[in-house]
């Protein structure tokens, strides 16, 4: 079996992609392996309250982490520290006897559905409605109605929650059937390896995993843009899926023919039936979407608060989750009701702190970098509209990103009017909700200036 520490950091690092990061800081990175015999792993947690909140909260992840580890347990038991010195030197056995949570794991039907989303805790506003009435009827009539169905849609809107809840409702309902959902990252991966140990029989077994399937979802599938081998395999599984009449679902943060180096095969395969899009939330789905994170962690958390919270963090629904874990966090430790200066604090270790940080010029650079335009004509004189519309966008980037006076924009920008600055914003607010492309681009840009 495995060395126990080893078996963990795999875990760990599936998990850092999985859980978003606050819960993942929060909860899961203070757990400890602490041994590891008759086929259980036994993990620590420092209080008895994280104990039960990692149970509660995070059992599907691990267990499915656990799953995915070559070599390791098949069981897992969550202890507290508090227990930890008096257990860990007894067996699997012993620690039944203890407070312990025991996570099922019924060995080898791992599934790649994450049973955490679904169709009930999704939320439907006008943002989310037509993916929403596609993936409904996928998962109703998978491999007829809309095959493939591509989902696009910015970064932590949905397209990955939505995706399992096709999944989720297709294994409830016609559980006959295969369902698999892979990242495109996995994908290639998995392609990769196959092609490496290809002594014939695995690049067979890797066919075998795809296209015997009934319901193939690939995400974030923008991530094949350049790699030409997994295009063409993507198109092969493609042409064998639709001719088994079997139903295909890919999700991306754009829409096809904005995927660059795609071979076109690919793009046309891809494009071949519905494409719907996510859009931002309002304010009111934001709401509603934060009520239903606060029930499902059984937290009270008042409405003001969601409210709050709602207004501060627009662009990012994984964020916004980001925010209202922190405040029960807050609200649970200190055992108090969740209340405004909670969401000020969660604000500001989440968002406000990085957005400090940030210049005008970094600002300017990204976007010059990702339109590929020279910075000097940016803040220029040019009125050509290669340059204007970047233009335009690292302003609205400044304005939504940084707290400065329009009038100081206007002289980043070689001494505009700060009409210009506000025409500017307004003109690029309006259309990152009404124009794809440049939602696109102002989440790239944003991204890579958050990065940084
Ligand atoms: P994406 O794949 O688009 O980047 P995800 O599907 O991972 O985004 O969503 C990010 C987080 O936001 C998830 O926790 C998800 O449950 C939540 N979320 C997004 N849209 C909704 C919605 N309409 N209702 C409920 N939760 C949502
Ligand atoms: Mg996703």
């Amino acid at each position: 079996m495995k060395d126990i520490e080893a078996v963990w950091q795999e875990m760990l690092s599936m998990l850092e992609v999985e859980v978003n990061s606050l819960g993942f800081d929060v909860w899961i990175r203070p757990l400890r392996p602490v041994k590891t015999d008759d086929d259980v792993l036994v993990l620590s947690s420092p209080t008895e309250m994280s104990k039960s909140e990692v149970s509660r909260r995070y059992l599907p992840f691990l267990k499915r982490a656990l799953h995915e580890v070559d070599g390791a347990p098949s069981e897992l038991v969550l202890i507290a520290e508090e227990d930890e010195s008096d257990n860990a030197k007894n067996s699997a056995a012993n620690i039944s006897a203890v407070t312990r949570t025991v996570i099922e794991t019924n060995k080898p039907v791992a599934s790649t559905v994450n049973p955490k989303y679904n169709f009930a805790n999704f939320v439907v506003g006008d943002c989310n409605r037509y993916a929403y009435a596609a993936a409904m009827a996928v998962a109703e009539n998978p491999g007829t109605v809309y095959n493939p169905l591509f989902i696009y849609g910015g970064v932590g809107l949905g397209k990955t929650h939505i995706m399992h809840a096709i999944g989720n409702a297709v294994r409830m309902s016609k559980s006959h059937l295969k369902v698999l959902y892979v990242s495109s990252e996995t994908f290639v991966n998995e392609f990769i390896e196959s092609i490496r140990n290809s002594k014939g029989m695995n690049n067979m077994s890797f066919r075998d995993k795809y296209r015997n399937v009934d319901l193939l979802m690939i995400d974030d599938v923008q991530f094949i843009s350049k790699k030409q081998a997994t295009q063409d395999e993507i198109f092969h599984t493609f042409e064998a899926l639709q001719s088994a009449g079997k139903q295909m679902v890919f999700a991306s943060d754009r829409p096809p023919q904005d995927i660059p180096d795609l071979d076109s095969r690919v793009r046309s395969r891809l494009a071949s039936n519905l494409i719907v899009d996510i859009q931002l939330p309002d304010l009111e789905t934001r709401i509603a979407i934060l009520q239903e994170k606060s029930q499902a962690a059984k937290a009270n958390v008042p409405y003001n608060v969601l409210e709050f919270i709602a207004e501060r963090v627009s662009g990012n629904i994984r964020e916004m989750e980001g925010v209202l874990t922190k405040v029960i966090f807050l609200s649970r430790l200190s055992e108090r009701k969740a209340d405004l200066s909670m969401c000020q604090e969660a604000l500001n270790d989440y968002r406000v702190q990085e957005c400090d940080e940030i210049t005008a010029d970094e600002i300017i650079d990204c976007t010059c970098r990702y339109f590929n335009v020279a910075k000097a004509d940016i803040v220029g004189k040019k009125k050509n509209k290669e340059i204007v519309e970047p233009r335009q966008i690292a302003i609205y980037l400044i304005t939504e990103l940084m707290t400065v006076p329009l009038t100081s924009i206007g002289e980043f920008f070689g001494g505009r009017e700060h009409t210009t600055v506000m025409h500017a914003r307004d003109k690029i607010s309006a259309q990152v909700n009404s124009d794809g492309k440049t939602r696109t681009a102002v989440n790239d840009i944003k991204a890579m200036v958050l990065r940084k």
